[in-house]
């Protein structure tokens, strides 16, 4: 056992009932290199997660290999570009009509379906984590299912939302321990491939082996951890 990882294994004992947890990984378009290591990992454990690939950025060879490794892959903004001109950044943000963010949430899945041969997860989850109640109107009246955001983001109450629990690149170890820990199942945690070396990667292999290796730990996708 990986020690900093214990108080993670010390809470999943101590559970009355079995937990979720889900994976995802948002940001495929951007260093494929990154994604195929961290897919790798997953695939050496026999874990789901699940991929926000962004519409404008996934090459036509990335979206094929992700297709071939059976990778649930789901629909994260159109291009990750920021349209407000300031505060934080959004591509699904106030400064913006339904209409506007409709248009691009059409244009992002009818790419990504074309890319992956139809093979794509009725999931969105929005760039930075964020967007307005008329994204998730707009996400409802196109038929997505889920919306994921991350567990602080107020509910909107419009479709059903699954929030990652832990972002798994800005956490010190403490936190992420702490937060797993904290967690209201299902827990989901959150990578950002593209920004993690070798070191974060091994750190991410270990929580894997941990999630994977623990009887009280229910691996799932990210559909079946919201149905
Ligand atoms: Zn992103």
């Amino acid at each position: 056992m990986v020690r900093w990882l214990d108080p993670v294994a010390a809470a999943l004992d101590a559970t009355p009932a079995p937990v979720r947890v889900f994976f995802r990984d948002d940001d495929a378009g951007w260093r494929d290199d990154r994604l195929r290591e961290l897919l790798d990992r997953f695939q050496a454990h026999g874990l789901p997660v699940d991929v926000a690939a962004i519409p404008q950025a996934l090459g036509p060879g990335m979206a094929r290999e992700l297709v071939a490794r059976g990778v649930a892959v789901h629909q994260h903004g159109l291009a990750h570009a920021n349209h407000e001109r300031e505060g934080r950044k959004f591509e699904f943000g106030p400064s913006r009509s339904y209409d506007e963010q409709r248009r691009d949430i059409e244009a992002g899945r009818a790419l990504l379906r074309e890319r992956l041969d139809g093979r794509l997860e009725p999931i969105f989850t929005p760039p930075w984590n964020r967007c307005t109640r008329d994204t998730a109107l707009c996400l409802a009246d196109l038929g997505f299912e889920v919306l994921s955001r991350e567990s602080r983001a107020e509910p909107l109450g419009v479709l059903r939302e699954l929030p990652v629990s832990l972002d798994f690149v800005r956490l010190s170890p403490d936190e992420l321990v702490q937060r797993f820990a904290a967690a209201e199942p299902p827990v989901g945690v959150m990578f950002h491939h593209a920004e993690m070396d070798a070191r974060s990667r091994r750190a991410a292999a270990e929580l894997l082996a941990l999630v994977t290796g623990h009887a009280r730990a229910r691996p799932r996708s990210l559909l079946e951890a919201a149905r």
